[in-house]
């Protein structure tokens, strides 16, 4: 049975044909609806429009929005929840003076995290990244994507790849799956990163595609990491396995890989802090979205991702949270935008375009979520009373989102749940 939204005071990303994503001057328009409704069938957006047209009879379910707006959820493009322990204390080292590259080098990092993981079992992981997906639907996301890395031996990037797998089969919102084999090398392989380039292509792959874990390839492009050459090979043996690039690029160095990442069809590349001229050329009158995160610029004092320049060039641009262990604990994309506002100079309209459409398109689902459009899913924010959508960057740190709805249904957030079942627990123990 169908629910109505009724008295929605906006309703906002409202897109009658369905688009692919909005690039340069389109990013600043927003499309939205005052005082509309909403109508939700089966889990999809199947009526929308102004409240004078609203229909009176059929509903299941009337929910009275007066006061509060109407979004589709964030969609976060680029993630890697799935990881064990935190590292705090490398969070310290750097408060102290130590750079990022600087803890890398001393055994931390990734490495740090890579151990972790190994020493973790698949269901411990699993609990572990469940906790942190629930808490960030409750912050609005209803698309994530999430990647592997943090294993860097065949059976743990597997064991990451089954737990994003059974986080896929668990929860009601798209989750996209990256082989991120290519993350850093292991300290075995210190001195033969060709062994481990082989290890990946030679005994992952054909794991991965077998056990159908993966539908994108990524690797850390960058200076001490992954060269041009390497992601060239990775990237090649992913396609011959059916998986699109999403690559780490440009994030402290600029040494060709956003043209690498477009000359094999790139889905995305992200990061981008270090842009120049011919970076964003190359990224023209391509199929291949940019993506700035700048949760990690904000978390480890780099440049932000220059928004502006891109979007002047007439660029699209995607925004993600990056939310990982050791540069970005953070998966709330009402920061990511806010972020975006202050430090970016994104308007709130790109901001939001670049966080529903533009992400949408970075996880190939478009067609599927990131507007309001008939037959999308009816993943929604409803916000909490607000006077406009500007409001939502621009009270930063404060989260206005009211309820949170994946497929029409509302969503409740874990802690409340286990409020309650431990409230249950404690009249169970009284009873006996
Ligand atoms: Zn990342």
């Amino acid at each position: 049975m169908a629910t109505l939204f009724k008295n929605i005071k906006e309703l906002i990303q409202v897109r009658r044909e369905p688009i692919s994503f909005v690039s340069g001057k389109a990013m600043s328009e927003l499309p939205t609806i005052k005082n509309a409704f909403l109508v939700v069938d089966n889990g999809l957006i199947s009526d929308f429009g102004n409240m004078e047209d609203c229909p009176k009879t059929g509903f299941s379910e009337v929910i009275d929005a007066t006061g509060r707006m109407v979004l589709p959820s964030w969609c976060d493009s680029h993630t890697h929840i799935v990881y064990a322990g935190n590292r705090e204390d490398e969070f310290v080292d750097r408060i102290k003076g130590l750079s990022y590259e600087a803890i890398a080098a001393n055994g931390g990092g990734i490495l740090n995290s890579a151990k972790k993981l190994q020493e973790t079992s698949e269901d411990a992981l699993y609990q572990q990244s469940r906790q942190r997906l629930e808490a960030v639907i409750q912050l609005g996301t209803g698309a994530i994507e999430i990647k592997s890395g943090y294993g860097l031996t065949v059976d743990a990037e597997l064991k990451m790849l089954r737990v994003i797998k059974r986080l896929k089969e668990t929860y009601p919102l798209a989750v996209k799956a990256t082989f991120l084999g290519a993350h850093a090398l292991p300290l075995e392989y210190k001195e033969n990163k060709e062994g481990y380039l082989r290890l990946l292509i030679d005994e992952a792959l054909p794991k991965i595609a077998e056990e159908n874990l993966a539908e994108y390839i990524d690797i850390f492009c960058e200076t001490g990491y992954f060269s041009v050459e390497d992601t060239a090979l990775i990237l090649e043996a992913g396609k011959k396995y059916g998986l699109i690039p999403k690559i780490h690029v440009n994030q402290f160095t600029a040494i060709g890989g956003v043209q690498v990442g477009v000359k094999y069809q790139a889905l995305s590349v992200d990061h981008l802090e270090v842009m120049r001229d011919e970076d964003i050329k190359a990224l023209k009158n391509t199929n291949t979205m940019p993506v700035a995160l700048p949760s990690c610029s904000y978390f480890l004092s780099i440049p932000y991702t220059p928004a502006r320049e891109m979007i002047h060039a007439g660029l699209p641009l995607a925004l993600a949270t990056d939310y990982n262990p050791g540069s970005t604990p953070s998966g709330n994309m009402n920061f990511v935008i806010s972020t975006a506002c202050i430090k970016m100079k994104m308007t709130p309209e790109e901001a939001i375009n670049a966080a529903t459409v533009n992400g949408a398109y970075a996880m190939g689902l478009e067609d599927q979520v990131g507007s309001i459009t008939i037959g999308k899913q009816a993943n929604l924010i409803l916000t909490k009373q607000i006077n406009s959508y500007g409001f939502i960057p621009y009270s930063f740190g404060t989260n206005q989102i009211e309820k949170v709805y994946l497929k029409g249904q509302e969503i409740i957030c874990h802690s409340e749940r286990s409020e309650e079942s431990q409230a249950e627990r404690s009249e169970e123990s009284q009873g006996h």
